[in-house]
């Protein structure tokens, strides 16, 4: 039976806005209501009460009256979640970080800087530029970094630059009980202790509340090079993924985009893209002769792989213009389809299978009768399958929840995972026992151990 919490008293609500301030603690409904949906189609859930803390020790405040009465506590960045992980389902409290929000140190020789959770990491490349740096994991959406750190958010650099666990060396941490730990070091490795660095990202707030985060950067690349393939049918663009990353071109992104997703682009950002199966390429290198070198390599894999047209070399002002609609393009669906709601399928497997899960993914939906746009992050073998539907039809709602159930069932089988990057939240709770099996016990004691009365994100990550 799934475990009850019981609702805020007004009497705390008293406490906390004398203890954190009037002005950072609000009931008021519309706060209430902002915080109780992400970006996923998952049913919206008020919390009693917001708080916007303004330091580690507002925090540490918060999670030791939470543990005290045993109510719910769950941390919150920018709410751009497509799983439903930060919509607090048992209520309680919700701790809104976007008030936290410094960089505390940029340490340029080091290529590290020091931050507070609730800066977006669009913010922060903002101000990293100047220094001829970035912190390259990229969502996409307006995410902060806490948000990064709970869902271990990746994006389409990530096949050269990794995720974001790939890229924190150091954590502040409030535990459920209210200490705080600081993890990890500034060194880049370290054979020392458990990593508690890497457990803690990716948890979604169910271990533990970041409070600040040492970011590792990357120097900003001197030259960069576009690549646009068009081809015949996505299953040969599909298949020239693995090759293109098998022979060593290092491509700094490498995404897919299906001629309906195109179309859809197209049609939102007045945009004339040929609508057909496409790669998305980059590299980044020293100097223009390399890239040329890089290009020609490139160009030949994808003919060999039936391309139809290869691209290169638009200017800089395009070249952003192209990563922009690319990551609008679920946005852009949504816009096309005013009253349709878009469950978003997210799942990864190794990138030999990446053709064959999109051919199986792609028999489902036309055997469901379906509307899916498919698009993705193929360099790491992770398919983004948007199905549109109308919320009011429940046998429409039913078929897309087939197709992803499908599709993902079928990702697991093929050695991948129920979700790349989304997270479990509340809708890949379904999927984690048949990834993980018996890991999943040694999960749920991992999870007493550090936060044993479950007030931390309750309902996440793990099947009650
Ligand atoms: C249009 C669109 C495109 C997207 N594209 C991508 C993509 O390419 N790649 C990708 O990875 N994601 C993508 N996402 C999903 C989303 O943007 C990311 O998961 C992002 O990391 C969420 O960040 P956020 O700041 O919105 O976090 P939130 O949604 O606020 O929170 C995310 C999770 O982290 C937890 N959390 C928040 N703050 C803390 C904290 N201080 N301590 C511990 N836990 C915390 C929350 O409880 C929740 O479980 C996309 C979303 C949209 C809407």
């Amino acid at each position: 039976m799934s475990r009850q919490y019981p609702p805020v008293t007004p009497e705390d609500v008293d406490a906390l806005k004398h203890a954190i301030g009037e002005s950072h603690v609000s009931t008021g409904s519309s706060n209430l209501d902002l915080h109780s949906k992400d970006e996923s189609y998952h049913e919206p859930h008020r919390p009693d009460v917001v708080v916007w803390p303004q330091t580690t020790e507002d925090v540490v405040a918060c999670v030791k009256l939470a543990a005290e009465k045993g109510y719910a506590v769950t941390p919150w960045c920018a709410g751009t979640s497509l799983e439903g992980n930060p919509i607090p389902i048992k209520g309680g409290l919700v701790l809104d970080f976007t008030e936290m929000n410094r960089i505390l140190e940029i340490r340029e020789k080091d290529l590290q800087v020091d931050v507070e959770v609730g800066i977006q990491y669009r913010e922060l490349n903002n101000q990293l530029r100047h220094y001829g740096l970035f912190f390259p994991p990229d969502p996409g959406a307006w995410a902060a970094i806490g948000g990064m750190i709970g869902n271990n958010a990746s994006g389409v650099r990530t096949v050269a630059y990794g995720a974001t666990r790939d890229c924190v060396l150091g954590l502040e941490v409030v535990t459920a009980d209210g200490d705080v730990l600081h993890l990890g070091s500034r060194a880049i490795k370290s054979s020392s202790g458990y990593d508690l660095v890497r457990l803690m990202i990716g948890s979604e707030g169910t271990l533990g509340i970041v409070t600040r985060a040492t970011l590792r950067l990357r120097g900003l690349p001197p030259e960069y090079l576009t690549v646009v393939a068009t081809f015949p049918a996505i299953h040969d663009a599909c298949e020239a993924v693995s090759d293109t990353i098998r022979y060593g071109l290092n491509p700094a992104a490498l995404e897919l985009m299906d001629a309906a997703v195109v179309a859809e682009i197209n049609r939102d950002q007045k945009m004339t893209l040929a609508e057909r199966p496409m790669l998305f390429l980059e590299f980044h290198n020293v100097n223009e002769s390399a890239l040329e070198s890089q290009f020609e390599m490139v160009q030949g894999v994808l003919q060999e792989h039936g391309a139809l047209t290869v691209e290169r070399g638009i200017g800089a002002d395009e070249r952003v213009r192209l990563w922009e609609v690319r990551h609008g393009a679920l946005e852009s669906i949504k816009r096309n389809h005013p009253g349709a709601s878009v469950l978003l399928v997210d799942t990864c497997v190794p990138i030999s299978r990446y053709a064959e899960m999109v051919d199986r993914a792609k028999e489902t939906v036309e055997r469901e009768g379906a509307v899916g746009f498919f698009w993705g992050h193929a360099g790491d073998g992770n398919l983004h399958l948007g199905l549109l539907y109308d919320p009011a039809d429940a046998a429409a709602k039913d078929a897309v929840a087939r197709v992803n159930r499908t599709v993902v069932e079928h990702g697991i089988a093929a050695g991948g995972s129920c979700t790349g990057e989304h997270g479990v939240g509340i809708g890949k709770l379904p999927f984690v026992e048949a990834e993980h099996g018996k890991a999943l016990d040694y999960m749920r004691r991992i999870k007493a151990a550090l936060d044993p009365k479950g007030i931390l994100n309750p309902g996440k990550m793990l099947p009650e």
